[in-house]
C-alpha cells in the first residue's frame, strides 16, 4: 500500500513530536506523519530522569552555559551551534511550561534547577526525577490538538528512497498486520534517537538500535564523530538501569571498597593543586568512568557476578529528601537491587549511555543528502562534541526537533512529490523483505549469536579505553559478522507482530553503526572526551580538533574523513571542573 504525506518523521519520542509541533503549528496546510516502532509514549525520551539545562537563574548566564558545554566537549563542538542552543533552550523550556509540563518548583514558585555534572551554575530544570516522562507527555498530548499530525504507530522504517539526488520518502512494515508500506514525502525528519544496544551493557532501552542512523547512512549521508560513546558512570549491575546524575547532583557519594571518596585522587579538574572536592561526584562523566576503570586496576573495586563496582552512598541525605527530589531512584533501587538507598549502599558501575556521534547535520538539522533532516540523540549537529554534558539532551531535542521542523516544512512546499524510480525503489525494498528475509531457506546462523558477538566485541574494543590493537581486530570481526548475517534463518514466518523480523533489520542497521564507531575510532588517534586510546594518550588539536565523518564507500566499506570544528569565541584549552 502506499500512503503520501508532505513531512514525514521517524520518530515518536521527544525530537519527533517536537518536530511535528513546529510544522502544524507554522505550516497548517502541511500534511505531517509520524512512523514510530513503538507508540510514542515508550520512546526512549520517557526514562529521562535528571532534568533538561537552560539559564535562568540571575546569578547564571548564556555565556556561561555555552562555556561549560564546550569545554565539557573538550572543545570539539560547535561553537555556533552552542551559541544557538543555549539561547533557545530556555525558551524552549518555557513553552513546555506553557504546553503543560508540571516543571518542580522553589516555595516561592520559582523554577527549581539543580546542579549537573560538568555545570558550574546550577540550571537543570526537572520534574522531579521522572523529566522525561513529564516532557513527552507535555509533547504528545500537545501534538495530539492538531489535526494534520497523523500517526503510523509501530511501523518499523526499513529504508529511505532517494532518487534524483533527493529523498521522496520511505518503506515502513506495520508491525502488528506484517503489511509493508511506501510512504511518499517530500521531506523525511529522522528522529530516531542513539544506539546504546550496539553495547552489551547500557541504559538505552531495546529499541534504541540505531536504526536511522543506519538508514542515513545507506541512503549516502555522513555519520558525525563516531567514535564518541558516553558512559554514564553511575548504572546498576546486571540490569543496566540508570541511577540518574541528580542523585550525586543532590549530594551522593561514591565509595570504592575501602569506603573511600576515590575521586578526590583524580584529577577531574585542572589546574592543579585546586582542590577537586567541589567537582568530585559532578566532574564530568568521561573522567568518572575512566576514573572507575583505575580504581579496578588499582583493585580497589567491589567484585560482584556482574564485573567489579563501586557503591553509591546516598544515605546521609536522608530518606525525606530523597522522597522529595530523587524518589525514582529510591523506587528503581528498592524494585530492581532490593536495597533502600535511604539506609544501604548501592553498587553501580558504568554503562553505556549516550551517542555523541550521529548524523551529520547543519544548524537546522539538514543533512547532507536533499530532504533529510535529523534531530535529537540520532543527529549530530554537534552541540556535544567528544563529552555531552548531563541534561543537555532534551533541551537539544526541543531546540533542534523544533529547527528541524520547521526547515523540512519549508523545504516540502517547494518540493516535488516521488519520480517513478523513487518508487520503484520501494516495489525493490518489498520485494526485498518478503523474499530474502521471510522466504530464507534454512541457513545456519542465528540472531542472537551474532548480536551478542557483536556487542561483546564492541566492549572489548570501543568501551572506556580503545587502543589501535584492538580497534583493528574488532574491524575484522564486524566484518564477518556482516557476513555471518546472510546466514540467519528467520524462523517465524507469521504476519501479525512477528518480533524477529525486526530484530533482524535492528542487528542490521546495528552492524552498520558498530563498523562507523570502530573505524572512527581507529583513524583518530588521539584522546579527547569519551574517546581515550591507550596508544596515544594525548589530545592532538593538531591534527584532530576536527569532526570526523564516516561515509558508506562504493564497495560498502566506512571511509573517514574531516570537517574542521567551528571555533568562535573560546580558543581549544585545557577542560577545568572544581572551581
Ligand atoms: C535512562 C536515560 C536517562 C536519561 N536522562 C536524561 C536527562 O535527565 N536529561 C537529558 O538531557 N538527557 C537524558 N537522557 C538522554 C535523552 O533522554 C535522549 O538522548 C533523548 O530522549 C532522545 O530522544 P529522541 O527523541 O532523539 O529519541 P527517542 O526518545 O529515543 O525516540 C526514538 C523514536 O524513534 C522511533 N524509531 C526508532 N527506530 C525506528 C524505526 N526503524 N522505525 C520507526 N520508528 C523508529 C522509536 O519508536 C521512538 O519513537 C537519558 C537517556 C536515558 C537512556
Amino acid at each position: 500500500m502506499t500512503t503520501a504525506h508532505d513531512v514525514v518523521i521517524v520518530g515518536g519520542g521527544g525530537a519527533g513530536l517536537r518536530a511535528a509541533i513546529a510544522i502544524a503549528e507554522e505550516h497548517p496546510g502541511l500534511d505531517v506523519a509520524i512512523v514510530s516502532k513503538v507508540y510514542p509514549m515508550r520512546s526512549h525520551t520517557v526514562s529521562a530522569e535528571g532534568g533538561a539545562a537552560g539559564v535562568i537563574g540571575a546569578d547564571d548566564s548564556v555565556d556561561e552555559h555555552a562555556y561549560d558545554t564546550v569545554s565539557g566537549s573538550d572543545w570539539l563542538a560547535d561553537q555556533d551551534a552552542v551559541e544557538l542552543f543555549v539561547h533557545e533552550a530556555p525558551r524552549e523550556l518555557l513553552r513546555l511550561e506553557h504546553w503543560g509540563c508540571p516543571w518542580s518548583r522553589e516555595p516561592d514558585g520559582r523554577i527549581a534547577v539543580r546542579s549537573f555534572g560538568g555545570m558550574k551554575k546550577k540550571r537543570t530544570w526537572f520534574a522531579a526525577d521522572k523529566t522525561g516522562f513529564h516532557l513527552l507527555h507535555t509533547l504528545f498530548q500537545t501534538s495530539l490538538k492538531y489535526p494534520a499530525v497523523h500517526r503510523h504507530d509501530e511501523w518499523f522504517a526499513t529504508k529511505l528512497l532517494v532518487d534524483d539526488g533527493r529523498v521522496q520518502g520511505l518503506v515502513a512494515i506495520e508491525l502488528a498486520t506484517g503489511r509493508i508500506e511506501t510512504v511518499t514525502a517530500k521531506a523525511v525528519i529522522l528522529a530516531t534517537g542513539g544506539c546504546g544496544r550496539v553495547f552489551p551493557f547500557t541504559t538505552n532501552a531495546a529499541i534504541k538500535t540505531g536504526d536511522g542512523m543506519a538508514l542515513a547512512y545507506r541512503a549516502g549521508a555522513a555519520l558525525k564523530d563516531m567514535e564518541f560513546v558516553q558512559y554514564h558512570p553511575t548504572g546498576l549491575p546486571f540490569t543496566g538501569i540508570l541511577i540518574t546524575e541528580a542523585a550525586r547532583a543532590e549530594g551522593g557519594w561514591l565509595l570504592n571498597a575501602d569506603g573511600y571518596r576515590y575521586l578526590q585522587d583524580y584529577d577531574l579538574g585542572k589546574p592543579e593543586p585546586t582542590p577537586v572536592l567541589r567537582s568530585m561526584e559532578l566532574g564530568p562523566r568521561d573522567r568518572l568512568s575512566q576514573a572507575f576503570v583505575h580504581e579496578v586496576e588499582k583493585g580497589r573495586a567491589i567484585d560482584t557476578p556482574y564485573g567489579p563496582v563501586v557503591n553509591l552512598d546516598l544515605r546521609h541525605l536522608g530518606p525525606k529528601l530523597i522522597d522529595t527530589k530523587i524518589p525514582f531512584v529510591r523506587e528503581l533501587c528498592r524494585k530492581y537491587q532490593n536495597v533502600d538507598p535511604a539506609t544501604d549502599l548501592v553498587q553501580v558501575r558504568p554503562v553505556v549511555h549516550y551517542m555523541m556521534g550521529g548524523v551529520h547535520t547543519d544548524l537546522d538539522g539538514a543533512t547532507s543528502v536533499r530532504g533529510l533532516f535529523a534531530a535529537g540523540e540520532v543527529a549530530c549537529v554537534s552541540i556535544n562534541g567528544a563529552n555531552r554534558l548531563g541534561s543537555n539532551s532534551l533541551p537539544e531535542l526541543l531546540v533542534f526537533g523544533a529547527r528541524a521542523g520547521r526547515t523540512a516544512a519549508e523545504y516540502a512546499t517547494t518540493t516535488p512529490g516521488p519520480t517513478r524510480a523513487g518508487l520503484a525503489q520501494a516495489d525493490d525494498e518489498h520485494r526485498r523483505i518478503w523474499r530474502e528475509l521471510r522466504r530464507r531457506e534454512a541457513g545456519t546462523e542465528r540472531i542472537s549469536a551474532i548480536r551478542e558477538e557483536m556487542q561483546h566485541t564492541m566492549e572489548g574494543s570501543a568501551g572506556i579505553y580503545r587502543s589501535g590493537d584492538s580497534l583493528t581486530k574488532a574491524v575484522d570481526t564486524l566484518r564477518g559478522l556482516q557476513d555471518r548475517m546472510r546466514l540467519v534463518t528467520l524462523e517465524d514466518r507469521s504476519q501479525t507482530f512477528n518480533t524477529e523480523l525486526p530484530a533482524f533489520l535492528e542487528l542490521s542497521a546495528m552492524l552498520d553503526v558498530a563498523e562507523a564507531i570502530v573505524q572512527s575510532a581507529l583513524c583518530r588517534e588521539e584522546s579527547r572526551g569519551a574517546h581515550q586510546r591507550t596508544d596515544f594518550p594525548a589530545r592532538d588539536d593538531d591534527r584532530f580538533l576536527a569532526h570526523s565523518l564516516a561515509r558508506r564507500a562504493a564497495d560498502g566499506s566506512c571511509e573517514i574523513d574531516y570537517l574542521p570544528v567551528t571555533i568562535r569565541r573560546w580558543p581549544a584549552g585545557e577542560r577545568v571542573y572544581g572551581r
